[in-house]
């Protein structure tokens, strides 16, 4: 259970086993409110001997109770699940803002959004079925069973740390898996919170282990872990390179979901009152520090002075304050180290020639880790603002002539994780959703998601869909079984 440490911050301990317990090495560190520019909480400082004890329990717990368990019972633990997590919304939703800085309205929404995927996946967990195969030779009966894969490693980044560790959990629990994650040094504390609520909910010992740590040597330990079965990572490219290195090591399964450069395409016919709307929840939303953030405008030639126009007339009115006040709609940057990738593209957009139709600079009114919504002009496609990963609030907007041109435009790029069209022709925007390379289009619409509609990259974007009906199938092992019928031998010098 969390409690108050001597100097008055929020404590939370390693979760393993169903206990609350401390890093082998007593070594704690600290969570800072990037908003009060203070430490807020202080935690375990998990090391990779916390690591194998946490396997180990989650092993334990696969092998015993929680494995024995029909799709039935799972099914029921999990929706006991999604209704603590909405008892416990607005406590969980309080402890995402403090670690990261993020709208209290946008994780409230979110946490009170998550049971939903836990009630998803509770109607799958009594569904996973095998199926009876017609046999090549009459003398088998075949069939094949889905079984769950083990222990699943999850490591999750700073953004969103519960809604993305439920794309995992949800589904690896249906499937009858047990779980050990290592949330973001930079965001650790709900998933803490969270695994204790479970655990109250009736989720048995060890079935959901959590292991904190500031150095990101704890996390390696989990990736390259051979008491671990499957890895599942949400994070950025290059950490998910490493992290499938050392999981493919073992020959362990992985998920993995990257980063993203994604696309907003606006045609001349668009409404472009909503595609202003679609642009500023694609990319000043959530601060711009979404996997999924719409941070390229590929806009026709002949409106995008007057979308320039309302986009930075809206960019200009955000206001920026406080996370938990109702009417603030952005926040700073959740760290010291982002905020100041963020101020380095700027500068860099600015040496390679580019203009800022707003923004460009640290909002001084603020202070602290704020930047202003930007949207940057006179950029070409091959702009280090165009090609790389800002995750903050940085739009970067350009021009094409022809669909063939704005296609063209939109898959140049080594990422594929999501892509919007706007226009009114129905035609060309079934066309555009069909040939953009990404793993979810929105048509006139942006940031929506859902736990039956599947979710993930392609190219540089990630390995594997996490929602969906499919997601439980990726934390089975699919299992063929021959059964011979006729009590008869065979000539054992022979295949088949
Ligand atoms: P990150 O890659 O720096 O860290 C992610 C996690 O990996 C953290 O828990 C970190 O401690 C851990 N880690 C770091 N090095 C490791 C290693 N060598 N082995 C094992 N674990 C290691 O990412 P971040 O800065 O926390 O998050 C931002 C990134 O996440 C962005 O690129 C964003 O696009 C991406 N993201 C993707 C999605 C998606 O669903 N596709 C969603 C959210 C965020």
């Amino acid at each position: 259970m969390t409690s108050t440490s001597e100097s008055g911050l929020e404590e939370f301990k390693l979760f393993i086993g169903g206990k609350s317990v401390d890093a082998r090495s007593g070594k704690t560190f600290d969570s800072t409110n990037p908003y009060a520019g203070k430490p807020w909480a202080v935690l375990a400082d998990g090391s990779p001997e916390d690591v194998d004890e946490a396997v180990a329990s989650a092993r334990t717990a696969f092998e015993g109770e929680w494995g024995q368990l029909t799709g039935f019972q799972r099914a029921a633990i999990l929706r006991q699940c999604g209704d603590a997590i909405l008892a416990n919304a607005e406590r969980l939703a309080r402890l995402e803002v403090n670690d990261s800085g993020k709208l209290m309205r946008e994780m409230l929404g979110q946490l009170k959004g998550l049971p939903q995927y836990y009630y998803y996946f509770a109607g799958l967990a009594d569904k996973i079925e095998g199926r009876s195969v017609p046999p090549m030779n009459p003398n088998y009966f075949c069939y094949t069973r889905r079984e769950p894969i083990g222990v699943v490693g999850a490591i999750t980044p700073w953004n969103s740390p519960l809604l993305l560790l439920t794309f995992k959990l949800a589904p690896l629990l249906a499937a009858g898996n047990t779980c050990v994650v290592k949330p973001s040094e930079h965001a650790p504390a709900s998933t803490v919170a969270f695994a204790e609520v479970l655990f109250e909910a009736g989720l048995p010992a060890g079935v959901l282990n959590v292991v904190t740590g500031w150095d990101r040597s704890t996390g390696q330990a989990l990736a390259s872990h051979t008491g671990v079965d499957k890895i599942a990572f949400t994070g950025s490219s290059a950490t998910g390179a490493k992290v499938a290195q050392a999981a493919s090591a073992n020959l362990n399964r992985v998920t993995l979901e990257l980063g993203g450069k994604s696309p907003q395409i606006v045609f001349p016919d668009a409404d472009l009152d909503a595609a202003a709307n679609g642009l500023i929840a694609g990319v000043f939303a959530a601060t711009g520090q979404t996997c999924m953030a719409g941070s390229r405008l590929i806009v026709h030639q002949d409106v995008h002075d007057a979308l320039i126009d309302k986009v930075v007339a809206r960019a200009n009115s955000i206001k920026l304050g406080d996370p938990l006040d109702a009417d603030t709609e952005m926040g700073p940057v959740a760290n010291q180290p982002q905020y100041e990738k963020v101020l380095s593209y700027l500068q860099g957009a600015a040496a390679e020639g580019a203009t800022f139709a707003c923004g460009g600079e640290p909002d001084a009114a603020q202070g602290g880790l704020f930047v202003k919504p930007t949207v940057v002009t006179n950029v070409t496609p091959q702009n280090t603002i165009v090609r790389e990963e800002v995750f903050g609030p940085v739009l970067a907007a350009y021009t094409f002539s022809d669909e063939d041109e704005a296609l063209k435009l939109a898959n140049d790029t080594p990422y594929g994780l999501a892509g919007a069209v706007w226009t009114k022709d129905v035609h060309r925007a079934h066309r555009v959703a069909a040939k953009l390379r990404a793993g979810t289009i929105w048509i006139n619409a942006y940031r929506v998601l859902a736990p039956n509609m599947p979710f993930g990259g392609f190219g540089a974007s990630g390995i594997g869909r996490e929602n969906g009906i499919d997601a439980v199938y990726e934390y089975t092992e699919n299992k063929s079984v021959f059964v011979e019928l006729t009590g008869g031998t065979r000539d054992p010098f022979q295949l088949g």
